[in-house]
């Protein structure tokens, strides 16, 4: 039996802008470490000045761990999470969810690494002479999928499946003046063109496993298939998921839901107020609201609601870490009742079991409802992990999955449904 991961990314630091990435790291940074980092700031001209806000810096594990593994070439990155947990958490196969007599045990980990299109949101506005030019994705998924190729050489345990999600902003692609969708078009088909072709999860299975690793030679269009599975959305990085107020760009986003509905492809899309907040819209963007009026669009020509079978997960159940206490569950019950009333609309816990204690908040929400609604809930939450950027809340991977795994507030059958049955559905694999 598979353990699905459904949510990680697997990234290095040419992928993210810099300026996101320090944003995203100084937002964790403690309130003492803070007031150091300013304090010494202003010694930086003295000599002892720069060294000791280095060691300040250096001092805080989690900024180095982050760093590390995204220093990395992939291909270790993806082989440090495996040697680690199979040197901190399972020391002999398989994967064991649950506590003592009850557990479930999985011999293979399904891992999704979710791509982002960080496009070139600030290109020209610094005026030095030498400026980030290209961020394509294109460039991305060749790091990535030659990590991936990597760890399938060089793993001694191949405990790990690795099925991408490519990282789409539909604002960084062109539409031509007839309301035709072409560079939009033209990189969904390279990518999903025969995913409707696809009846069975087995089938899509099959396609997925007929890339060819060993061919690949960082030439994706040397190999007649494609290894991605399903499409990542990142809105704090300026995808609007329903913006009305542009007819090009609401055309866009349409063509692209209409697209993933009658090829059957899966969607991720970051739903919590936190991320590498670049857009300024982010908040506006990221919220559920936007998703329950795209799956709720009647078109007016059919008289029917086209996208209402997006096959959609909202991730980190719309956790609202920054916003004010009085407004903290908004997005999660907003995401409720999303995964409540479309059949295809899932939400994962990504980043949220950094705190064991998270488990038990979840059971207590869970149990609020009706019974209905519980089971609902029930075959609608998906495991994920958010890795690397749950480093800012958790010492490594291994850390992140014993929690899931010794929590004993879910019985492992409850469990199996996060981890395998929801994430097997939603996939469609
Ligand atoms: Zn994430």
């Amino acid at each position: 039996m598979r353990f699905f991961d459904a949510h990680c990314h697997v990234m290095n630091l040419s992928h993210p802008n810099l300026s996101a990435i320090l944003n995203r790291i100084l937002d964790k940074v403690g309130f003492w470490k803070k007031a150091s980092i300013s304090a010494l700031a202003l010694f930086l001209w003295l000599p002892w000045g720069k060294k000791a806000l280095t060691s300040v810096i250096e001092s805080d594990d989690r900024i180095m761990n982050l760093l590390a593994i995204m220093e990395s070439d992939l291909g270790d990155f993806i082989l440090q999470m495996e040697e680690d947990l199979k040197e901190r958490l399972w020391k002999a196969q398989p994967v064991v969810i649950g506590n003592n007599g009850d557990a479930v045990r999985y011999d293979k980990i399904v891992l999704t690494p979710l791509m982002m299109d960080f496009g070139l949101k600030n290109y020209g506005k610094y005026k030095t002479v030498y400026k980030v030019r290209r961020k394509t994705i294109e460039e991305q998924m060749r790091d990535l999928l030659i990590g991936i190729r990597r760890y399938r050489a060089e793993s001694k345990h191949r405990l790990f499946e690795v099925y991408p999600f490519m990282g789409l902003n539909t604002k960084n692609y062109g539409i031509n003046s007839y309301g035709k969708t072409v560079e939009l078009q033209v990189l969904l088909d390279k990518y999903f063109k025969n995913f409707d072709q696809d009846p069975t999860p087995k089938k899509r299975l099959e396609r997925l496993n007929s890339f060819a690793w060993d061919e690949y030679q960082c030439d994706i269009d040397a190999v007649d298939s494609s290894p991605f599975l399903g499409i990542k959305l990142y809105p704090p990085l300026g995808f609007d998921p329903w913006p009305e107020d542009s007819a090009e760009e609401l055309g866009k986003v349409k063509f692209l839901y209409d697209y993933c509905v009658k090829k059957n492809i899966p969607v991720t899309s970051h739903c919590s107020d936190g991320g590498f907040l670049v857009d300024d819209s982010y908040l506006e963007f990221s919220s559920p609201a936007k998703w329950r009026k795209a799956l709720s669009w009647k078109d007016p020509n059919t008289n029917t609601e086209p996208f209402r079978n997006l096959r959609l997960n909202l991730a980190h159940f719309g956790n609202q870490e920054k916003s004010s206490w009085w407004r903290k569950k908004e997005w999660r019950d907003q995401v409720t009742e999303l995964v409540c009333n479309y059949d295809n609309v899932y939400t994962d816990i990504s980043y949220r079991g950094g705190e064991r204690i998270f488990y038990d908040e979840l059971k207590g929400y869970i149990k609020s409802h009706p019974p209905e609604k519980q089971d609902k809930l029930m075959q609608k939450i998906i495991f994920g992990s958010d890795f690397m950027i749950n480093l800012m809340s958790v010492d490594s991977y291994s850390t992140y999955l014993k929690h899931f795994a010794t929590t004993s507030i879910f019985s492992a059958d409850e469990k199996d449904l996060f981890c395998r049955q929801n994430p097997e559905r939603f996939l469609f694999i």
